[in-house]
């Protein structure tokens, strides 16, 4: 268990330090804010949240995949599968509960009120792709754990979903170009930067595209895939028309986000946006 923290800390570092400098070389847009008036705020974001699970949490992912496997609970448990084969059905499977999630954190009023912290983002960088609130953290621990008991997930593939899910939302979240034919190819197998951009748009119904974090091919299935947004990449708004500003973007802010008085879907609605002050 404490080799799985440290691995899944190195992973973290290691993609995000990568993504940080790709961004510098090769980046997609110009930042509306400067970075020091963000990333505090969204590696803040991701401590609390680290902390949190650990505190109210009364047992990791990980820990509840060994418990099932000692009980011999989960669907995959009651098939002749190789373990290959779990692995891979465990990791595809665990993928599709995160978009499930992720569509309900959309849809239902309180929870977009706490899932709206990560679309109030102005600018989208590596660091968006964690900045998540705390609350929101524990409520995926509740749905993985509830999908990993189902499945009788293998404890390894958990940590690789773990790891792999964290690494791809560091890569789509990335302020990245990618050149054109390489974005053509690598979102067949997984969700690009320009892919995930359209979802943080402030216009509601690009918002709600593109769910996918590590997987593409929901999207596709379930009829939320969206190739591109209206406006060019360059320039798009992204973010949410309310919560706009330097000081929206501070960390007391973000925590207390969603239990501001206003109404949560309604706040959220397709408005058009107000275009980005650059800031080179
Ligand atoms: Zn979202």
């Amino acid at each position: 268990m404490e080799r799985e923290a440290v691995v899944r800390l190195m992973v973290f570092a290691g993609v995000l330090a990568v993504m940080a400098m790709a961004e510098q070389l090769w980046p997609r847009r110009a930042r509306a804010l400067r970075r020091v008036q963000r990333w505090p705020s969204n590696l803040g974001l991701v401590l609390a949240g680290t902390v949190l699970v650990r505190l109210v949490a009364p047992a990791s992912v990980v820990s509840l995949a060994l418990l099932a496997e000692a009980h011999g609970w989960g669907v995959l448990r009651l098939l002749p599968v190789p373990t290959a084969m779990a692995w891979v059905a465990s990791v595809v499977f665990l993928d599709l509960a995160v978009y499930g999630q992720h569509v309900l954190m959309h849809r239902v009023s309180w929870l977009w009120r706490l899932h709206r912290v990560h679309h109030a983002d102005v600018d989208v960088d590596a660091t968006t792709g964690v900045r998540f609130h705390p609350v929101e953290y524990l409520l995926s621990l509740g749905l993985k754990g509830a999908a990993v008991i189902v499945l009788g997930a293998p404890a390894g593939a958990v940590v690789l979903f773990e790891v792999l899910l964290n690494a791809t939302s560091l890569f789509n979240h990335a302020n990245l170009r990618l050149p054109p034919a390489a974005d053509r190819v690598v979102r067949l197998l997984v969700v690009t930067p320009d892919m995930h951009r359209v979802h943080h748009s402030i216009d509601r119904d690009e918002a709600d595209s593109n769910y996918g974090f590590n997987l593409p091919w929901w999207d596709r299935l379930f009829g939320t895939y969206r190739p591109e947004p209206r406006q060019p990449h360059e320039t798009m708004p992204l973010g949410v028309s309310r919560f706009r500003s330097a000081q929206d973007q501070r960390l007391g802010q973000l925590l207390l986000q969603p239990f501001r008085k206003d109404s949560g879907l309604e706040a959220h609605r397709a408005e058009p946006g107000t275009p980005n002050e650059r800031r080179t």
